[in-house]
């Protein structure tokens, strides 16, 4: 086994490995590592996101630097601001022990007259976006004329992001002769062109990590109609209540849309694209990476500065186009030893892109059948029932509380209390599965009435047990509205001079004009919808 301690690094950059508990080189490390204190000829590296790119070519530039000259000898471009400093911020904890060596960050979405200042101090290495490093290059602030060394990190993205022009014109100021390194996750054929425009004859390093990596990653697909999407989502992510995952989508509307349709679901979820300002993007990672966001509804390339090691599960929207930005896609699950799982939710057309992915992934995906709402039940209520078990007590915080809630609660029945209980927590995907259909069902086979959920409303009605008032008879004066063909009807309380009763909410205006024509035993009725939080006091006192 190949130790860190192995590679003939200088010393300095020895004990900062040691300090980062770095104890073994990745494979990309392993290969790329010897081979550029090697060489001066230019590199291609293909490896996924995650395998430890930066210290592959961090450790050689750092290495290879010379403190004495003064002018910039390494320049590094990548596609973000987030990379940018991610990358900068791993050089200054790499060099922590080569305190001359100076790195400067510079990208866009930030002044740039402090950037302007930290070049005029002077730089051995900058990193940088191409949009901002080539402004720089054309004021004049930065130098490239003679640079050692080009890295292009994550190459396939920066040409997604529309960075061709500045690139060519970056490599323009660059001198002929230097060494040029390319990494990337995936090799599509811009990448390929690009390189076969701007280097040498390279040397190619290629690491088999990627299947490595799969061997704990699971992967599944969903097949549902186009528009029942979404549901199959909520109903995965339901399925899997300690879920932490990325949700691909194809378009910032997109991903936007879901999001939202997630938020106003009551999920922890947000989305990360490229319409966000530099703020919010940092305020969404930031809450994604401490995991108030459990799921984080993405763009490709928005996705690409995260790195987030535990993620329980990857979520393709649709299948993606090219099998390589599945591959990559789902290595960022499964992570560090840890399992996970890879899920595309496709329709029938989808179905010939996810066979080119299995080609080229050299596995099935398997197919899956999505929850139904009894499975997703089912398993809430042994989370919860799991979590109430496992919670921890903290006996002399609550301690004074607690005569005042037995004396409350004691009227209850065991069993009763914990209904009660249960149901706190669990009204909300009961009521909201209540007769869902099968998604994986064609559509033509599910009843029409289920094909949208539904909630209820509460409404008042002026009469009650005083007035002779049952359950029965309310449910034939309910029917015989005919407000739809068949109205749903949930609990019914009756009071001394007035009842309540869920219904339909679909329904409501259609209720509140037809109610007041029509009496009950006789009786003119008045009728209001209820607050429900004001029905829930009702029945305490009830009790
Ligand atoms: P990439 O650029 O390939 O996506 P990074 O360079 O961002 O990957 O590294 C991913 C993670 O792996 C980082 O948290 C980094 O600190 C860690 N890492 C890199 N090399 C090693 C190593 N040899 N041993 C342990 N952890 C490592
Ligand atoms: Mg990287």
């Amino acid at each position: 086994m190949l130790k860190f301690t192995d590679l003939t690094l200088p010393e300095p950059l020895q004990r900062a490995a040691a300090d980062l508990n770095f104890v073994k080189p990745t494979s990309v490390q392993e290969l790329t590592i010897p081979w550029l204190l090697d060489n001066d000829k230019d590199l291609i590296t293909i490896a996924q996101t995650g395998t430890g790119k930066t210290a592959a070519f961090g450790f050689p530039v750092l290495s290879l630097t010379d403190i004495e000259k003064k002018a910039v000898q390494t320049l590094i471009l990548c596609p973000t601001r987030e990379l940018c400093l991610q990358i900068a911020g791993d050089f200054e904890v790499y060099a922590k022990y080569m305190p001359r060596i100076k790195t400067v960050a510079i990208y866009g979405g930030a002044p740039i007259y402090k950037q302007k200042e930290l070049l005029k101090s002077g730089a051995h290495i900058v990193v940088g976006t191409p949009g901002r490093v080539f402004d720089m290059i054309r004021q004049e602030v930065l130098k490239v004329d003679h640079i050692a060394c080009l890295v292009l990190d994550e190459a396939d993205e920066m040409l997604n992001m529309g960075f061709k022009e500045d690139l060519f014109s970056i490599m323009s100021h660059t001198p002929k002769e230097k060494q040029t390194l390319l990494f990337s996750a995936t090799m599509p054929k811009e990448v390929a062109k690009l390189a076969q425009t701007f280097m040498k004859d390279p040397h190619r390093i290629t690491t088999g990590n990627e299947k490595q990596g799969a061997e704990n990653i699971s992967h599944f697909f969903y097949r549902v109609s186009a528009r029942d999407k979404y549901l199959a989502l909520k109903r995965i992510a339901d399925m899997s209540p300690k879920i932490y995952g990325i949700i691909f989508c194809r378009t910032r509307n997109e991903t936007q849309e879901i999001a939202d349709k997630l938020q106003q679901d009551g999920y922890n979820a947000d989305a990360l694209h490229g319409d966000l300002s530099q703020g919010q993007r940092e305020l969404v990672m930031s809450r994604f990476r401490s995991k108030y966001v459990r799921l984080l509804v993405a763009t490709d390339v928005a996705a690409r500065g995260l790195d987030v090691d535990d993620l329980t599960h990857i979520i393709n929207f649709h299948a993606p186009l090219e099998p390589d930005i599945y591959i990559h896609r789902s290595g960022r699950t499964g992570r560090a030893g840890k399992s996970g799982i890879s899920i595309t939710i496709v329709h029938a057309k989808e179905i010939a892109a996810l066979k080119a992915i299995e080609n080229r992934l050299g596995r099935e995906i398997t197919f899956a059948k999505v929850p139904t709402g009894r499975d997703i039940c089912e398993k809430q209520l042994f989370n919860f029932i799991d979590t109430v078990e496992r919670v921890e007590i903290d006996s002399v915080q609550i301690e004074s509380f607690l005569p005042s809630v037995y004396k409350k609660l004691g009227w209850m029945t065991r069993e009763e209390l914990i209904q009660r209980f249960v149901s706190v927590e669990f009204n909300r995907f009961l009521n909201y599965y209540k007769d869902n259909f099968d998604l994986d069902q064609p559509e033509e086979k599910r009843t029409r009435e289920s094909k949208q959920s539904f909630t209820f409303k509460t409404f008042r009605l002026s009469i009650g047990a005083n007035q002779q008032l049952n359950k029965r008879e309310l449910m034939r004066y309910i029917n015989k509205l005919k407000v739809a063909r068949s109205i749903e009807i949930g609990q019914i309380d009756i009071y001394k001079d007035y009842c309540l009763v869920d219904l339909d909410a679909r329904y409501e205006e259609q209720l509140l004009k037809a109610i007041p024509r029509n009496k009950v035993l006789g009786i003119p009725i008045l009728v209001e919808v209820e607050n429900p939080t004001k029905r829930n006091k009702g029945r305490q006192i009830r009790g």
